[in-house]
């Protein structure tokens, strides 16, 4: 399968980690783009506040329609609370959902895509039936045991073509030596 890489560095005064993001460019359901992502990376993305919100949306391919991309927050059934997997954020901005949006369409929209249209949808999210087919989008963590900090790793993002400072530090949990 194919799949296209975004490579974003951070350097911090003599060591660098890179936190990298990755998307499909087939499309699956939300199960399947999971397990691809864990297979390839090291799970579907799961975002922790706007910034990279904004950020993920603006490395992601642009589109017009339908499909656009899943994102890693889910529930089980209609009454839930809407939760990231992996317990790495419990962000939920103001502003996150589409209008009129999330309207359980179908009884059973379970699952959340991320538009990337352009226009005022841009960035906002959608929940749809799991079993709809969109593409995947997934980080890969960096960490070493040599980087793990009582069970945290911290990485940051930062964009080496623009603007020579962190922009987000992402927070994953990691096996202690
Ligand atoms: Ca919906």
């Amino acid at each position: 399968m194919n799949w296209t890489q975004i490579v974003v560095f951070g350097s911090l005064t003599g060591f660098t980690l890179g936190w990298t993001y990755h998307y499909s460019t087939e499309t699956m359901n939300w199960a399947e783009a999971r397990k691809w992502c864990q297979t390839n990376f090291s799970d579907m993305v799961v975002i922790q506040n706007q910034l990279e919100n904004d950020y993920l949306v603006s490395l992601l391919p642009p589109r017009n329609s339908s499909p656009y991309f899943w994102i890693g927050i889910t529930k089980t059934y209609a009454n839930e609370t809407w939760r990231w997997i992996g317990n790495n954020s419990t962000w939920m901005g103001n502003e996150s959902w589409a209008e009129n949006e999330p309207n359980n369409e179908h009884s059973t929209e379970f699952c959340v895509e991320i538009y990337t249209s352009r226009g005022h949808n841009r960035g906002k999210w959608n929940d749809e039936k799991c079993n709809a087919r969109k593409y995947a989008t997934c980080y890969k963590a960096q960490c070493t045991s040599s980087t793990c900090d009582r069970g945290r790793c911290h990485e940051i993002i930062n964009n080496v073509w623009s603007v020579p400072r962190p922009i987000l530090i992402m927070e994953t949990s990691c096996a202690p030596p």
